[in-house]
């Protein structure tokens, strides 16, 4: 008799479950065992939504904005969507465009199986976040990763994506600012890169998830805007839990041309039906209230921005640690390959011997590289660099 066939689809046997939410939930049990831990692993702000966007929210339960919505989002927060991207860069963009969906992850899933057939080639940036080369694998479809070290900041260069092109290449998907990394192009850099996607007719998946977490006065962009052939060719991704701490209310959204926002929708509808319905109208106030949102933004950025330069000066004193100091989100990804074993290897030591949480690069596809989040208080942060420094002595 034949063997009975595998239990579990290749779906479910090909998937590499997040690496990220795995390091938090085993930093969050030895927290509750009793255990004094320094996470930086956490992928999301450590601030709570603003009240004004939760009144909004308590307000629509309460008016019964309890049914199903339209599957791309209620109206007045596509429009206000629309109305965003004309206010931040000048886009014209219509509410027909605009699609909320449980997530920016889930947006950029949409992304990845409008774009992608079985057998077809998305290019990802590494180091990546985690996820996009799964999405490509769950459409069928090949990720091909082409990593950019900190000898070129993180930044994938025109001429490594015009060598991993083949005929097969449907999707480039690029992340700026970065996580894992931090890092933000210059517009230019970007520009240089998106040219090679549309000489080769290819769509883009921008996911600007952090494009409000940005330091130094430097400049975001986006990918939309560098031509219409740009816009064209473009799914631009953003949602509501970076830059407003609402990673936990799950709403993300996606801008493309009519086309592609159709048929984002329309996958949507089969897959999970609309955001939960009163969320949106949280998001809507989050939009609509310019100025609070505005001061709450600054109050977070301000937070952020010291702790990044406080964590970015203290690991490039540990002898054998070096690090950029990178110009956006809430990551710093410092390179630990002087110290000869493998960042999977090292980050389980180290949260071994000294209850430090962090995130290995191969997770990113960058092997010999930490993600270290400074979304965590700073006294957390003095405690977790004294402890790397003495982890790294004793290696
Ligand atoms: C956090 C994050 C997202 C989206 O998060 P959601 O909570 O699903 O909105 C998307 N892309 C990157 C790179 C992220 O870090």
């Amino acid at each position: 008799m034949n063997p009975p066939p595998s239990p579990l689809s290749s779906w479910a046997r090909n998937i590499t479950p997040s690496p990220t939410l795995a390091v938090d939930a085993k930093a969050k049990a030895l927290k509750a065992a009793g255990e004094d831990v320094c996470v930086f692993g956490a992928g999301e702000p450590d601030f709570d939504t603003p009240d004004f966007i939760k009144e909004a929210c308590v307000a629509a339960l309460r008016a019964g904005k309890t049914k199903y919505a339209p599957t791309p989002g209620i109206d007045e927060l596509r429009l206000a969507i629309a109305e965003r991207y004309g206010a931040d860069y000048g886009l014209k963009v219509s509410p027909g465009q605009v699609v909320v969906s449980p997530g920016g992850k889930f947006s950029c899933y949409l992304a990845v199986l409008a774009t992608c057939s079985p057998g077809d080639e998305a290019i990802v940036a590494a180091p990546y976040w985690v996820s996009y080369p799964e999405m490509v694998k769950l459409a069928g479809a090949v990720p091909k990763a082409v990593l950019a070290d900190d000898a070129t900041g993180f930044k994938l260069t025109p001429d490594q994506l015009e060598a991993a092109i083949t005929p097969r290449t449907r999707l480039v998907i690029l992340n700026s600012p970065s996580n894992p990394t931090g890092a933000v192009y210059s517009g230019a850099e970007l520009e240089a890169v998106v040219a090679v996607a549309l000489k080769h007719n290819l769509y883009i998946l921008s996911d600007e998830i952090y494009e409000y977490l940005i330091y130094d006065g430097v400049q975001h962009r986006c990918v939309a805007t560098f031509s219409p052939e740009a816009e064209a060719r473009t799914i631009v991704v953003s949602g509501f839990s970076k830059p407003y701490s609402m990673t936990g209310w799950r709403l993300g959204t996606l801008v493309a041309p009519p086309p592609i926002a159709r048929a984002c929708a329309e996958l949507q509808s089969q897959m999970t039906s609309n955001a939960t319905t009163f969320a949106q109208y949280g998001a809507l106030a989050a939009l609509r209230e310019k100025e609070k949102a505005r001061e709450s933004l600054a109050r977070m950025m301000t937070a952020f921005d010291r702790r990044r330069k406080f964590l970015h000066a203290g690991l490039n004193r540990i002898p054998g640690v070096s690090c950029l100091l990178a110009q956006g989100a809430f990551y710093l990804f410092p390179n630990i390959s002087k110290f000869g074993i493998s960042s999977q290897d090292f980050c389980a030591r180290l949260l071994e011997k000294e209850k430090v949480a962090a995130v290995p690069g191969s997770a990113f596809g960058a092997e010999g590289f930490l993600r270290l989040s400074y979304a965590t208080s700073d006294e957390t942060i003095a405690k977790g660099l004294d402890r790397l420094a003495h982890f790294c002595k004793a290696l």
